[in-house]
């Protein structure tokens, strides 16, 4: 009998890869399938990196690594966190993990207890509240919406927390939503915060470098009151498009460093020792080695919206960094068009894969079930006719 713990059977499948699993069905069947679903740069990773893995190879860096990472890998974790966020931090706040997903993970399991709550300002990326449940904790979705940028405010926060609350996540640049929280907007989260000095902040700030803001990027950390309660989350699939690397890490408090170390040590050991190294290589090279794909992603990032904006029914914001755009699409819930009978966001979303051949992403898989997430992570070819297609089957709603 196949009997599988409730651990594992109240989990979701991740909706972003599930999707992915239907286009390639259709593409199996000859369909040309444009995928705007994944979250992936489409560009090589640079070749400085590369050969930086190749040398890695030939030294023979084949052993198993310090498990919280190698020390040299931790000094430029350190002087990127200085050089970019300001932000200070020792060895013994740095650990080094197989992507920032596990990274995620680690925080999870060693600070939930059953019951713990999370906020998680809506739409999320799909893994927290999965991350969140597996360790037992119990989400709690503050939402937000396109009018209002997709920013949750202090006062919704204030409300959300209660006496079991242990912990907040959220990304900025935010997938799917593509909003950035302004220095200002933080300090806002903070005075709430302040008030309830046992919460934890993680900070997910792997789109950090993927940002058109003026002002840049901002950390929780850099407010001095916070600095000790938060974990700021970074890694390097997005901006060097090194996915498949794995290489993610956290500057945190000693004593959450300590943990995800300890929790490591008995589940992964130290992460991949060739990606280490070339890691290394690519946090020590300056911002504006990776800057040509960033202004890639500006470029596509206006394409995109203005052909949205060219579609009746599809309400958008201007993203403010990540690769989405995270359109409200509700307008078109209780129509049929094409025989299709569009209820919900999800509707919507297979609607497109199946009529316009076009994979796209529900915004029920982010919390948010009036929305579907575009990636603009493609060509500007792909992009435009993947729009066009999409305005083409929308003509007969
Ligand atoms: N955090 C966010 C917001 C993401 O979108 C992703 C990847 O999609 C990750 C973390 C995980 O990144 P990694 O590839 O380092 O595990």
């Amino acid at each position: 009998q196949e009997q599988l713990s409730n651990r594992i059977n109240n989990l979701a499948t991740s909706q972003t890869l599930a999707m992915a699993a239907k286009a390639r069905e259709l593409r199996a069947e000859g369909k040309d399938i444009i995928g705007l679903s994944l979250g992936e740069p489409d560009f090589n990773t640079p070749d400085f990196i590369k050969e930086a893995a190749i040398k890695a190879v030939n030294d023979n860096y084949n052993s198993y690594t310090p498990v919280d990472g190698y020390a040299e890998l931790k000094d430029a974790i350190i002087t990127k966190f200085k050089r970019d966020n300001n932000l200070t931090y020792n060895h013994s706040q740095i650990v080094v993990s197989t992507g920032a997903k596990h990274s995620l993970a680690n925080v999870a399991m060693v600070l939930l207890n059953p019951g713990d709550e999370v906020i998680l300002p809506c739409p999320y990326w799909v893994s927290y509240a999965e991350i969140v449940k597996l360790a037992e904790g119990v989400p709690v979705e503050v939402p937000t919406t396109v009018e209002t940028d997709f920013k949750m405010t202090p006062e919704q926060l204030e409300k959300a927390i209660t006496p079991k609350t242990r912990m907040i996540w959220y990304s900025s640049p935010c997938n799917p939503s593509g909003m950035v929280y302004s220095k200002e907007e933080l300090r806002g989260l903070a005075d709430v915060l302040a008030k309830h000095p046992d919460i934890i902040i993680v900070s997910d700030e792997i789109y950090e470098h993927i940002n058109f803001v003026e002002g840049g990027h901002a950390s929780m950390a850099e407010f001095e009151d916070m600095y000790e309660r938060v974990v700021t989350v970074n890694g390097v699939s997005k901006a060097f498009a090194m996915t498949g690397w794995r290489i993610g890490y956290i500057g945190a408090p000693a004593w959450i460093a300590r943990a995800c170390n300890k929790i490591q040590g008995q589940i992964t050991s130290g992460a991949n020792c060739i990606a280490q190294r070339a890691v290394i290589t690519a946090l020590e090279a300056p911002v504006s080695k990776i800057s040509h794909m960033v202004d890639t992603f500006k470029k596509r990032r206006k394409l995109i919206i203005d052909l949205l904006n060219d579609i009746d029914g599809f309400v958008t914001t201007e993203p403010e960094g990540a690769f989405y755009v995270f359109p409200n699409i509700s307008a078109f819930f209780g129509k049929t068009i094409k025989g299709h009978k569009i209820e919900n966001a999800t509707d919507f979303s297979m609607f497109l894969l199946e009529e316009a051949l076009v994979a796209t992403v529900t915004g029920d898989a982010f919390g948010n079930p009036d929305c579907i997430r575009i990636s603009y992570a493609a060509s500007e070819e792909q992009i435009e006719e993947a729009l066009k297609r999409i305005k083409e089957v929308l003509s007969e709603a």
